[in-house]
């Protein structure tokens, strides 16, 4: 049994959908497509939410209505039937419904805004299971709402596995026995008394790993409008190319930096499950994509360089530092306290670093801190970062990168803890110098 899990992309015109239906006939029977919205839809419904709460009850109604028209027009274009578009009518009217009362309310429950949000994938699943059917591929339509539980946090509902695969144990089978493929809607689930919640946004993924975890898929595949994770960012390298492989820990740490493929949190239930995740490309089938794996068996190659730019940096200076307890607690107690996530940090005997990308809270940070220590602030600043599993055990790529790097002027520097990745601050107009030394070194010469 295969999950394939297709992006708001992948669905979001009618020559894409053509194409989905071919990778999933492609498949084989036991195909269990799972799709997010039509690209942009879940925007629009925020926007949507956005509008209502602001009492705009005009504009709402004509949001929805581009809502809908995008559905029709793919419908039309499809060449889907009737019950197709009258299922779209009458799912777009339950929303219209809402409006008058909620807005007139001025308070959007969380659990309001996730019956709304859910509609993007309420639709696609539906058009995308009648373009199957319409083809000739027998798929059925599972309301995922039978088969994501989750608790009542709406907006960023926790999935239940438990309840998810015993779900999954009494639906899949009897579906599978009847109909080559399944085709469900991502990002959606139920509380066990069948309210509707959603996954948090992008949670298309999630859905897809749960349901690969909770079925035992051999596979799940992340169909989406690249060819997988690349060893750098294709725009600033060109020379950049598909990773074949990697681990978890890997994809976690270049999640981390910017590599916007996926979020690796979200497919942590199917490599749990020891369940591969592949990252293909619904416009280049052929492309063999990027496979994300547990471990990584006897591979000590490095797999990429990430980056991310516009970071600050915060140098804290105290005396105290020097033998007393509970001063990096105190500093840390700050980056809490304003709910300010903390990336990098070094620390010496008495100073320390950390990097942040949020500087909303920036003023109040450092007045905080001031009363710790004294307080050096720089702005634009960038991580570099070179990811591979093992790589402490490999002598000599220390030596290398920062001999690599000899002309660049390299602030902190952080191994980090997974042993999978070294990470140095540069000032952001050195970025792409020192992007382009290390993938020409590493990966341009064939090294890894
Ligand atoms: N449609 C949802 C979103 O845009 C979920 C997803 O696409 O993964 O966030
Ligand atoms: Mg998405």
């Amino acid at each position: 049994m295969l999950v394939l899990k297709f992006g708001g992309t992948s669905v979001g015109t009618a020559d894409a959908v053509r194409r989905v239906e071919r990778i999933v006939r492609d498949a084989g029977p036991g195909a269990l497509a799972i799709v997010s919205a039509f690209s942009g839809v879940t925007n629009t419904l925020t926007r949507t939410l956005e509008l209502m709460r602001r009492g705009d009850t005009a504009g709402a109604f004509a949001a929805l209505d581009g809502v809908e028209a995008r559905h029709r027009a793919m419908i039309a274009e499809l060449g889907l039937s009737v019950p197709t578009a009258r299922f779209t009518t009458e799912t777009i009217d339950r929303v219209r419904g809402l409006i008058p009362a909620l807005t007139a309310l001025g308070d959007i429950t969380p659990r309001a805004a996730d019956t709304i949000l859910a509609t993007g994938e309420t639709l696609s699943s539906r058009i995308v299971a009648d373009h199957f059917a319409a083809q000739g591929l027998d798929a059925a339509h599972l309301d995922a709402r039978e088969v994501i539980i989750t608790d009542a946090s709406f907006g960023a509902a926790q999935p239940d596995t438990a309840l998810i695969e015993e779900a999954v144990r009494e639906k899949l089978p009897p579906l599978f026995a009847r109909h080559p493929a399944i085709v469900t809607g991502g990002y959606i689930g139920a509380t066990p008394q069948g309210v509707t919640t959603t996954l948090g946004r992008g949670g298309s993924d999630y859905s897809a790993a749960l349901l690969a975890a909770a079925a035992g898929a051999d596979e799940c595949q992340i169909w989406t409008d690249v060819d997988g994770i690349m060893t750098c960012d294709p725009r600033i390298i060109p020379a950049a190319r598909t990773v074949p492989r990697l681990t978890y820990d890997e994809a976690a740490e270049l999640a981390f930096f910017g590599a916007k493929v996926l979020h690796p949190l979200t497919i942590f239930p199917a490599v749990r499950k020891g369940v591969p995740v592949v990252i293909r490309n619904t416009f280049q089938p052929a492309h063999a994509g990027t496979r994300v794996i547990a471990h990584n068996g006897n591979d000590r190659r490095l797999k990429a360089i990430a980056f991310q730019r516009g970071i600050t940096v915060l140098h804290i200076r105290s005396n105290r530092m020097l033998g007393a307890h509970g001063f990096l607690a105190a500093v840390f107690d700050v980056f809490r306290d304003h709910r300010t996530p903390v990336d990098l940090v070094t620390t010496s005997e008495v100073s320390i670093s950390v990097t942040i990308d949020d500087t909303t809270r920036l003023d109040a940070i450092t007045a905080d801190l001031r009363r710790l220590g004294d307080i050096r602030v720089e702005e634009g600043r960038a991580i570099v970062s070179l990811i591979g599993d093992g790589m402490r055990e490999t002598a000599g790529i220390g030596a290398r990168f920062f001999s690599t790097l000899r002309t660049v002027n390299v602030g902190m520097v952080s191994v980090g803890a997974s042993e999978v990745n070294i990470s140095i601050v540069v000032a952001d107009k050195d970025l792409e110098r020192a992007v382009g030394l290390l993938h020409n070194e590493f990966f341009d010469g064939g090294a890894a």
